[in-house]
């Protein structure tokens, strides 16, 4: 992004960058949650939405299907019943695709780490999460902060090497 932005516009003057940089931009930019909750957390997730923290002026829009979406914002408690389609949903989703998961529940099991028989302790035991956001539940501005986290590891990827295709990789070794 470095080389696009340090280029003045004024005088007919002319912006090089790198395919790479452009795109990663353009992604960063225009990252689309599948929009979904599971408990309480997803209150605090659709706070962030609203107008007071208005995610929009990020590019942050919640999609209605998960092949439109880039990301998925695990917001709540992930039971056993859920936890096959949280994983289904997330195999639907185009890549390169990203996991933010939101609050202890989808962490670590929250408060049902000890005793809840029906909670997965961790929703990385079912899907691969690229930001945590902690709290119980997180503030939008921790949610806000975890999709900046995001776009911080999306400026640096590579066209050569996504992240979806390193995973792949990855799993045939
Ligand atoms: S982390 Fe806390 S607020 Fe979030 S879903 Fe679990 S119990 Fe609810």
């Amino acid at each position: 992004m470095k080389g696009l932005l340090d280029q003045k516009f004024s005088n007919g003057g002319v912006v090089i960058s790198s395919l790479e940089d452009i795109t990663n931009w353009a992604r960063l930019s225009s990252i689309w949650p599948m929009g979904f909750g599971l408990a309480c957390c997803a209150i605090e997730m659709m706070g962030a939405y609203a107008s007071g923290y208005d995610l929009d002026r990020y590019g942050v829009i919640p999609r209605a299907s998960p092949r439109q979406s880039d990301v998925m914002i695990v917001a709540g408690t992930v039971t056993y019943k859920m936890a096959d389609r949280v994983r289904r949903l997330y195999e639907q989703m185009a890549e390169p695709r990203y996991v933010i998961s939101m609050g202890s529940c989808s962490n670590c099991g929250g408060p049902y780490w000890e005793h809840g028989y029906h909670v997965v302790k961790g929703v990385d035991k079912i899907i691969p999460v690229d930001v945590y956001v902690p709290g119980c539940p997180p503030r939008p501005e921790a949610l806000i902060g975890g999709i900046l986290k995001l776009r911080e590891k999306i400026e640096k990827e590579t066209l050569r090497e996504p992240e979806g295709l390193r995973e792949i990789v990855e799993n045939l070794d």
